[in-house]
């Protein structure tokens, strides 16, 4: 936690075992204290990871994943504080500011079952590693877009938090903090919240960024991503909004309805490594983009349509290529207009082969069309 902010961090543990971690910005915050009584089961073990040897990558099997909640009524929330509802949840507390909690439905896991390791090509193995929900809030009807620049640094400090203990966890290979908004993404509870996952490999499209990353740096001597951003900053056609420390842009290649790019100016490899400064910026910036989402579609009578959204944050892996990596994050729809969603159909699904309608200058034009 970096010296200039007060964000205190209390580490607890849920009736079956589970971490919970708040972080609390708000001055007097009263001891975050209350046990958690609930009669849970024990915790789920790690499910399994196989491998897929016609493409060469891994997939997670998480059977107890079928028992997930699905969209609980609002005095049901699991994540809103324990007393405002009707249930005892997630968060024994009575209030907070931000938390993180252990998945309660992992797809990966600290703790493996026994199990014989499989044979080529059946090969498999546990998928250990952990799954973290991030609550951004405890208000349950509202969104990101609507937090304080305030409230949106501590969640930063949460992700970097998270990122740097995960990191010392010796199975994880990568971390991943993304958040999905809305139903149309799948999302299974409405109380605003994101996730992290820390993977026991490095996911596939991770490592195609960092196949393409060092490919560029052996040829180059220099940094992909910064090569990238300096390319966008000077084309400008693309440019969506410049900050004091980040700039955020639709790559050339755009391959979503909406799809827009946040680089800091500095070249660092994950949350981490972020100053203060650029933090605070990226508080300010990043809402600013959600802002413009809210209102890139409108309805026939001219209302705002809130944008679903996955906004995905690329890091460094944890033990590899880090002198190469450069952090970003991207945020994409599949929203093409109200009512009418992108499917990923035969040729991104069969063969990858991606398609996109919209022309991504077409995508930047709008976006700065509605700065405020
Ligand atoms: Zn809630």
């Amino acid at each position: 936690m970096s010296a200039t902010t007060t964000v205190r961090r209390t580490v607890r543990n849920l009736a079956d075992g589970r971490e919970i971690i708040y972080y609390d910005d708000t001055p007097g915050a009263p001891p975050r204290t209350t046990d958690d009584d609930r009669p849970l089961p024990e915790r789920a073990a790690a499910g399994h990871l196989r491998y897929d040897a016609l493409i060469g990558d891994w997939v997670a099997v998480a059977g107890h994943r079928m028992n997930r909640i699905l969209l609980p009524p609002r005095d049901e929330c699991p994540l809103c504080p324990t007393g405002r509802g009707s249930i005892a949840t997630e968060i024994p507390d009575p209030d907070y500011d931000v938390v993180v909690i252990e998945n309660r439905f992992p797809s990966y896991a600290p703790v493996a079952v026994d199990d014989a390791p499989g044979e080529a090509p059946f090969e498999h193995r546990a998928a250990l590693g952990r799954t973290e929900v991030v609550c951004f809030t405890s208000e349950h009807d509202t969104s990101f877009r609507s937090l304080s620049p305030r409230r949106v640094r501590t969640v930063i400090d949460a992700w970097a938090d998270r990122t740097a203990r995960l990191s010392q966890i010796p199975e994880v290979e990568h971390v991943f903090c993304f958040e999905n908004r809305g139903p149309e993404i799948g999302v299974t509870l409405h109380h605003p919240h994101g996730q992290i996952y820390a993977y026991p490999y490095l996911p596939a499209r991770s490592r195609e960024i960092l196949a393409q990353a060092q490919a560029h740096h052996a040829r180059t001597g220099r940094l992909l991503g910064s090569d990238l951003l300096r390319a966008e900053q000077a084309d400008g056609s693309r440019i969506v909004i410049t900050g004091t420390h980040w700039t955020a842009y639709v790559p050339y290649a755009a391959r979503w309805p909406v799809e827009v790019h946040l680089a800091p100016h500095r070249d660092v490899p994950d949350l981490v490594a972020l100053d203060d400064a650029e933090r605070d910026d990226l508080a300010t910036v990043y809402l600013d983009l959600l802002d413009r989402l809210d209102r890139y579609h409108r309805t026939e009578d001219g209302g705002p349509v809130a944008l679903p959204y996955i906004a995905a944050w690329h890091q460094a892996p944890v033990r590899q290529g880090r002198e190469v990596s450069r952090l970003h994050l991207q945020v994409v729809s599949v929203l093409r207009a109200p009512g009418t969603l992108k499917f990923l159909a035969g040729s991104e699904s069969g063969v990858g082969g991606w398609v996109n309608d919209a022309r991504p200058e077409a995508i930047a034009a709008r976006l700065r069309s509605l700065a405020d």
